[in-house]
């Protein structure tokens, strides 16, 4: 990195506001904006996460740092009238690390910098109290010792605790001022002995320690996994406050606390919050003596409290959003120590924006960018009843990391072979293990969920259990896996195979027994068996509701279903579904149907082959008539054949082994030879690019033409009946014209006849799928034949990556993941470098050609939160995606829009 000559690297909190969170990190942005809305905060300055980049790139601080450091802290020093650790009356501050997202694993703030044996004398006689000088020295000794020279914190609580056994007290708060003298000389010996050197006594020494030990802290394990697991850049670095000391440990007229402006889990206005009496940091959250509610400030401190109040409000009109705060009183006067916006749940994401639109904080289009798919898809799932706990009933045995959402329930297995033995005689299982590699592959495809002990969420389990769309909780550290003895120990319980266990999803959440799931509530509402504006409606459903609205208002793209059937296409429709993007016909040949399938690719002749697809052409047509009579007035898309033909015809080595049996008994079935020999025929090395989509269609005579006829007739059948079909024929796998154009005379042809037998006008339309390279390359020419494009991005990525989807995912996936070769799936989410390129091209190309060509997506991504947004960038016309998706679809739908139009209200 190069160091731009005349570059700053520390802000005074009066310099910065909050939009400069990648200079001065979260806390000190939130520091800056606070002290200049005027509200009362320490002063202090922030080192820029630049100057920490420079650090971690060269190993050594910006050379001007300790010069501008110096500048700052002298102009603190002449603000508060005393210079820092200055032995009658010390300037004491604070070191706190603030990365532009918070983390664990970054370094713990050290309070009370400057003190040491001279200047705590010095404190002690300015705040005419000895004990709370003493208080504070060993704290600083504590926190300093912990986390700047890596002393094992044990040793100092192990002190504290024999300090207060020999008092024969409980709480620190009665521990005198000779008591405290004395544990800090105790506590000077375990940094001693611990660190190899002693306390340092010189203030600078101490602050310059505590900045680079922040610098450091960038690169502990925790934070590198964290932002792994996050995917946060890894060479973002942190800034560093100082932040002159005020006390919240002078006596009872003090204290500290923490507060939300509104409660994070319904977004209620009211008083959320803790305070403790004279107290100091972090002691209000560690437990170490019981707070109290927030509320009770007032009687406590009524003036602090109403100001405090003021401040809340002052906050969240500013911030026009739920804020947390940190706040410390000293002897009567109140001090913001931070504030952000507040982490929430998901219910309340959804409640707390539509509330904010009715207190006319911000608009609909803002409402919409403080809900996300994510939170929306996550209120979808069913989930568990936690109230059902009691005797007898489930226990909660630890928690891992949220890895795919769901709730499952199962009995305990332990290996894969057991999980697919048991789920085939019917039993539910959820698989656990140390952590999954591909052999796991039968037994998590068999199980309700995944549970792993090691990994994060790009770890093995993950990946696949995402990919699959199972429930997955990875990286339950507490629990002990025992594959070998097939159990696991967590704490003094065992779980043994066959004990049932509920594993959480959304929560990370691990119970030992079985917890109830129910529905979720906005499904029910999606399912319409709930009512937002009913007078007892649920407030999170009455928020979805709204903010659904918004969406559906400002959205272009419009939002369709892939559905086989009427009972999917039903809900579908319930769910907002505005037509089918695509309907698989696969299904159309399985079943008691396989046998005309096999009579079909064993025919002959020409009549056998007929007489095979007569008898199917009645049954699809049955089908086509029963949807489109559910999707009545919408369009649907209905894909012509796609898989490969031995996916319809007998397992290769099970009739192999009928077939040789047979013939070992000198009874050999006539038609099982000739199956054998048609498998044996179609097998390929490789189906996925072998003899399928329109290749079958050209290949197979007659096959396309029945399904062309079954469209058109049940197409027909349903105009008669006054109905409104929307027939569109799409063909798959096409990669240049001319296979489409054989396809579409022949089709045309088709149409036509019905069109004459029936005396109906059909309007069918005739498009293709684009999910070849080639394809996508030659759109402009494709669209001379095609009406429409969809975009078959599960199979394009595939094409475009040379990925085989079901190979690669469960084999190394995991390891590019973790090597950051790409951070999500590009299966998960459009990969718009590589992918998106093609489909952007194919656009202009297929548009250039055919002003009117109508634009859809089919695949997966169709779904995904991220890909919708790029599929609105460039301009389609629908997205498609599974039913249970569409709510998902249509938000981020609404939300592209609105983002587009530059909505931001602040
Ligand atoms: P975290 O990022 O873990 O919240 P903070 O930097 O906010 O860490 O500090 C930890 C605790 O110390 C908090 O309770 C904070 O309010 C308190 N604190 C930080 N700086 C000061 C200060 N200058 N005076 C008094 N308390 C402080
Ligand atoms: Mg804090
Ligand atoms: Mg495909």
């Amino acid at each position: 990195m190069s160091e731009n000559k005349d570059q700053k690297f520390v802000y005074d909190f009066t310099e910065g506001n909050r939009d400069l969170k990648d200079l001065l990190g979260g806390k000190g942005a939130n520091l800056a904006e606070m002290t200049n809305l005027g509200l009362p905060v320490p002063p202090g300055f922030t080192i820029t996460t630049e100057a920490c980049k420079v650090y971690l790139d060269s190993g050594e601080a910006p050379a001007d740092l300790r010069e501008e450091v110096s500048a700052h802290l002298a102009a603190l020093e002449a603000k508060m009238g005393k210079k820092l650790g200055q032995s009658d009356d010390p300037l004491l501050v604070s070191v706190r690390s603030g990365a532009k997202f918070s983390m664990p694993g970054m370094m713990d703030t050290v309070l009370n910098i400057g003190l040491s044996d001279e200047s705590v004398a010095g404190l002690a006689t300015q705040a005419g109290n000895e004990r709370f000088a003493w208080d504070s020295y060993r704290r600083l000794i504590q926190m300093f010792g912990k986390t700047v020279l890596d002393v094992d914190g044990e040793l100092f609580e192990e002190a504290l605790d024999e300090a207060k056994a020999a008092k024969k007290v409980t709480v620190d708060t009665d521990l005198d001022a000779a008591d405290l003298k004395k544990l800090v000389t105790r506590f000077k010996k375990i940094v001693a002995k611990q660190a190899g050197r002693e306390f340092p006594q010189d203030a600078r020494e101490q602050l310059d320690l505590a900045v680079e030990a922040v610098f450091n802290s960038w690169n502990t394990d925790r934070a590198k996994l964290y932002r792994r697991q996050e995917r946060i850049p890894s060479d973002l670095g942190t800034a560093v406050n100082i932040c002159s000391m005020v006390f919240g440990n002078l006596g009872p007229d003090s204290g500290t606390g923490v507060a939300f402006t509104r409660d994070p889990a319904t977004g209620h206005a009211g008083v959320y919050g803790d305070y403790l009496q004279n107290a100091q940091g972090e002691d209000v959250v560690a437990g170490i003596r019981n707070t109290v509610p927030l509320a009770d400030l007032e009687t406590i401190d009524k003036v602090s409290y109403d100001q405090l109040m003021t401040i809340m409000t002052t906050l969240e009109n500013h911030y026009k959003d739920l804020c947390d705060i940190e706040f410390t009183i000293e002897r009567g006067q109140l001090w913001m120590l931070q504030t952000r916006v507040g982490k929430r749940t998901a219910g309340a994401a959804f409640r707390i924006a539509t509330q904010l639109v009715d207190q006319g904080l911000i608009d609909e289009a803002e409402a919409l960018q403080r809900v996300n798919g994510a939170q929306l898809a996550q209120l979808m799932f069913p989930r568990f009843d936690e109230s059902a706990g009691g005797k007898g009933g489930p226990t909660l045995l630890g928690r891992g990391i949220a890895a795919s959402p769901g709730a499952a329930v199962g009995k305990a297995v332990f290996d894969s072979y057991t999980a697919v033995k048991w789920s085939r005689s019917g039993e539910k299982v959820i698989l656990i293990r140390r952590e999954t590699n591909p052999d796991d592959l039968d037994g998590m495809i068999a199980s309700e969920g995944i549970l792993t002990s090691r990994g994060g969420k790009t770890s093995h389990a993950a990946v696949v259990a995402r990919g699959m769309g199972k429930t997955c909780v990875c990286g339950a550290e507490d629990l002990e896996v025992d594959t070998k003895r097939r159990r696991m120990t967590v704490g003094g319980t065992v779980v043994e195979e066959g004990d049932v266990v509920s594993i959480d999803g959304s929560t990370g959440k691990v119970y030992l027994g079985e917890v109830p799931v129910v529905p979720s509530p906005v499904v029910e509402y999606f399912e319409g068996r709930m009512h937002a504006g009913a007078d007892d409606a649920d407030e999170l459903v009455a928020a979805v509701h709204r903010i659904m609205a918004y969406a559906d208002r400002v959205r272009r793209l419009r939002v369709r279903a892939n559905a086989d059937n009427a009972e999917d296409a039903l809900r579908a429709r319930r769910f907002g579904a505005q037509g089918i993007g695509l309907c698989r016909t696969e299904h159309m040949f399985l079943g008691e149907r396989r046998e005309l399938v096999e009579r079909l690719i064993l025919a002959d002749t020409d009549d056998e082959r007929e007489e095979a697809l007569s008898a199917l052409l009645p049954l699809q047509k049955k089908d086509f008539v029963e949807l489109f009579e559910a999707m009545d007035g919408l369009p649907v898309t209905v894909r012509l054949l796609d898989p490969p033909l031995h996916e319809f015809l007998p397992d290769i080595t099970e009739l192999s082994v009928r077939v040789a049996l047979a013939e070992s008994r000198k009874d050999a079935n006539e038609n099982d030879l000739r199956l054998l020999q048609a498998v044996h025929k179609l097998h390929e090395q490789n189906p996925m690019l072998g003899l399928r989509g329109v290749r079958l269609g050209l290949v197979i005579p007659g096959l396309f033409k029945m399904q062309v006829r079954a469209i058109a007739e049940a197409a027909a059948e349903r105009k008669n009946a006054k109905g409104d079909p929307r027939a569109e024929i799409m063909v798959p796998l096409v990669g240049t014209v001319q296979e489409l154009e054989i396809v579409r005379d022949e089709a045309d042809t088709v149409i036509a006849e019905v069109e004459a037998a029936t005396g109906t006008d059909l309007k069918l339309t005739i498009g293709t799928m684009i999910e070849l390279p080639r394809a996508a390359l030659t759109a402009g020419q494709i669209a001379e034949a095609a009406q429409f494009f969809s975009f078959g991005t599960n199979d394009l990525t595939q094409t475009v990556w040379g990925f085989s989807r079901d190979d690669v995912e469960a084999s190394f996936f995991t390891a590019y993941l973790e090597k950051g070769i790409f951070g999500v799936s590009p299966f998960e989410t459009i990969d718009r470098d590589g992918v998106g390129t093609l489909v952007r091209s194919a656009v202009e190309a297929g548009r250039a050609t055919r002003p009117d060509l109508k634009l859809g997506v089919c695949g997966e991504h169709g779904g995904d939160p991220e890909s919708v947004h790029f599929f609105h960038e460039v301009g389609l016309d629908y997205v498609s995606c599974s039913p249970f998706r569409i709510p998902v679809a249509r938000l981020e739908a609404g939300r592209a829009a609105a983002e587009s139009k530059g909505s931001d209200s602040r």
